[in-house]
């Protein structure tokens, strides 16, 4: 059993790209955790998808064994990802270690989320490393950084550590400095266990493993054990350390990060932030934090090709597995066929399961305009929470709809703070604050813009939007604050008066005006002709409030005359012209919209 005094719990955080997962290899190797002959870029990167795209979606913990001044030391690594998706994943590791390393690309600078990640650990009391990394770079500028950043921090430029995680430069120090500063896990008087699951997920030989903080006493192999949340029992069939790959020990004792492997197969009960304890232990309490996790954003995705629903269905389930943020059901559309309906935490996570369907699935899909989850409260006091269009309840039973809003952290530099402001002003954003951090030599100032906005704003186009308007340079991090009444009606498009449900969308009130008229105008853009005069028509309650006319198709009635009787060419289509007046009156044919014309449609 190894001593708490000799165990240290650590996580790195930084904005996305600044090297976290290059640094965490350099840290396995220089530990001899890892044989170097063994290494490959980003190993705690597991998935494909993320060594391919370079980003971090799941947490990944790793136990290194270090000497240092003769002792030996157990140092226990979570790498946490980057991204605002991610946000809560990122909390749930913090809560499970003593220290961040806060590590700043020194060619970049402190950007959106290397605050929002130093907001959260500082909010858990964590010991801050400060580390500049890629110092091996030519532009990279250690002086100018390590100024803002300790101010920032408000502590002494010297506290900065300076590190390549390519070369490895800088990495014994740092070792050396975790062991110093950050804390012993704190010894605690209860022997009865209590572990912290920070992450869990489904392997397909041995059924859901947790990733647990054993905070106090110790758990053994054997150990029938229950879950706070839940009430849920269970034998520990196996346990032990993450080196990466799993090795199996007898014990996990107090202070450790480990795995616990248990038999059960429902990722549903073995949730992240739950407290597990010794069953019939009914006096320990879970530990604090715990938080079910909640999609936040919803979409309906289908297969481009037609008939390949079954796949898509089985393609979900087996996502299911290892992913409990994400949650769908079966969907059936006009134009599409049978979908599915499915809630993600946010944008990048929606891209990221798009992706692994066409990538582990083999599945073209098509997504819908993604729509946040409104809460509607009708006049007989009842509440239901909406998420789609065509869900949406009879506006006379409405009495008040609530949407998601958000504080949103803009990060860029001043020069491009007027246009930013004008596109938040106009994406129904309220500024609260701007702060300036101090100004680096031969660099511009960089500031902070705090807006708060709903949710529903930031879904289509806004990242992009963001990084055109300041050329590449601001970065940009929310969090969920509440909900708030929002103003919105459902607005319906009618072809030939008939409603197309999957057309349907939510939309604010003052801007339904201007949304209508663009899409029925996109719409006469892509339908095909059709035999009669096509009306387009967007309608709120039954309300038109734009419309457009896609004139018929011109039948080639002269194709059958030869040469150049011009007379007779004339009359033929004069005869048209009265014909097709006649049928504009009386045609209503039914009209189906083409997948491809709902596709690009919503790519506009
Ligand atoms: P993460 O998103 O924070 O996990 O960042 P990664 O570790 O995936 O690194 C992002 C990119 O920066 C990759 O292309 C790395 O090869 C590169 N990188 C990371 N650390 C260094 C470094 O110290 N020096 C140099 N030159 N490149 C680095
Ligand atoms: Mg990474």
């Amino acid at each position: 059993m190894i001593k708490t005094s000799h165990i240290r719990n650590f996580c790195i955080i930084a904005h996305i790209d600044h090297g976290k997962s290059t640094l965490s290899d350099r840290l396995l190797e220089t530990t001899n955790t890892i044989d170097k002959r063994n290494m490959k870029e980003q190993l705690l990167d597991q998935m494909e998808l993320e060594q391919e795209r370079g980003i971090t979606i799941k947490l990944q913990p790793a136990t290194m064994m270090y000497k240092q001044g003769g002792k030996e030391y157990m140092l226990n690594l979570i790498d946490t990802p980057g991204h605002i998706d991610f946000t809560y994943e990122v909390s749930r590791s913090l809560s499970a270690v003593e220290g961040a390393v806060l590590l700043v690309d020194a060619t970049q600078g402190i950007q959106a989320q290397t605050l929002g990640n130093w907001y959260l650990a500082e909010s858990q009391n964590l010991k801050i490393i400060p580390v500049l990394n890629k110092i091996d770079l030519p532009a990279a500028d250690v002086k100018t950084h390590s100024k803002a950043l300790a101010e920032l921090l408000g502590i002494d430029e010297s506290e900065i550590l300076s590190v390549s995680g390519k070369t490895g430069e800088g990495v014994d120090e740092l070792l050396k400095k975790i062991i110093e500063e950050v804390p012993q896990p704190e010894p605690v008087k209860s022997k009865k266990p209590r572990a912290l699951i920070f992450d869990s997920f489904y392997d397909d030989f041995v059924g859901v493993v947790a990733y647990v903080r054993m905070v106090e006493g110790n758990l053994n192999s054997g150990d029938k054990i229950s879950f706070c949340s839940n009430n849920e029992s269970s034998i520990i069939t196996e346990l032990g350390i993450i080196t990466p790959d799993r090795k199996k020990l007898g014990e996990l004792s107090e202070g450790q990060i480990g795995y616990i492997i248990t038999g059960l197969k429902d990722l549903g009960t073995v949730r992240v932030g739950d407290t597990i304890k010794l069953d019939g232990d009914n006096t320990t309490k879970p530990l604090e934090g715990f938080q079910e996790i909640k999609p936040m954003v919803y979409a309906s995705i289908y297969s481009k090709d037609g008939d390949a629903f079954t796949e898509l269905r089985e393609a979900f389930e087996k996502l299911k597995l290892n992913d409990a943020a994400l949650s769908w059901e079966i969907e059936q559309s006009v134009v599409l066929g049978y979908g599915v309906r499915a809630g993600f935490l946010g944008m990048l996570h929606l891209e990221i399961i798009q992706e692994r369907l066409r990538r582990e699935f083999n599945l073209e899909t098509i997504v819908s305009v993604p729509s946040v989850s409104y809460n509607v409260l009708l006049s007989n006091e009842s509440e239901k929470v909406v998420t789609s269009a065509t869900d949406w309840p009879n506006p006379s039973n409405i009495d008040t709809v609530m949407e998601p809003w958000i504080k949103a952290e803009i990060f860029s530099p001043e020069s491009y703070l007027g246009a930013l402001m004008q596109f938040l002003h106009e994406r129904r954003g309220n500024y609260l604050t701007t702060t300036y951090l101090t100004k680096a030599a031969g660099r511009e100032r960089m500031a902070v813009l705090t807006y708060e906005m709903p949710l529903s704003v930031i879904l289509v186009d806004f990242y992009d939007n963001i990084k055109s308007i300041s050329s590449g340079f601001a970065s940009f991090s929310y969090e969920l604050i509440d909900y708030r009444a929002a103003e919105v009606v459902r607005m319906d498009i009618l072809l030939a008066e008939e409603m197309q449900e999957e057309l349907s969308m939510i939309v604010y009130k003052d801007e339904s005006y201007q949304v209508g008229k663009r899409v029925v105008r996109k719409l006469k853009e892509l339908l095909p002709r059709q035999q009669f005069v096509l009306k387009i028509q967007a309608a709120i309650g039954g309300k038109v409030i734009a419309s457009e006319r896609l004139s018929a198709m011109r039948k080639d009635v002269t194709a059958k005359l030869y040469g150049g009787d011009v007379t007779r060419k004339r009359k033929l289509l004069e005869k048209q012209k009265k014909g097709k007046k006649k049928m504009a009156n009386i045609s209503k044919g039914k009209v189906s919209v083409p997948s491809d014309v709902y596709v690009k449609l919503l790519k506009s």
